[in-house]
């Protein structure tokens, strides 16, 4: 097996490793709370993503 070989199977394990994840996260969050609900993982407050966190503007900010 030669390196460019290697490298295409490392993406393709890596990207099929990504859509289980990607699976069994749905499966566990449907589970536990509303689908696709967005949660912080700044303040871990529901209602927003870190991205838009008002706690982490606040740190920028100061
Ligand atoms: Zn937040």
């Amino acid at each position: 097996m030669d390196i460019d070989t290697k490298i295409a199977r490392v993406k393709e394990l890596i990207a099929k490793r990504e859509e289980l994840d990607a699976e069994l996260q749905e499966l566990f969050a449907g589970s536990l709370k509303e689908r696709r609900a967005p949660k912080c993982s700044n303040c871990g407050d529901a209602g927003h993503r870190a991205s838009a966190c008002p706690s982490k503007q606040a740190v920028a900010v100061q």
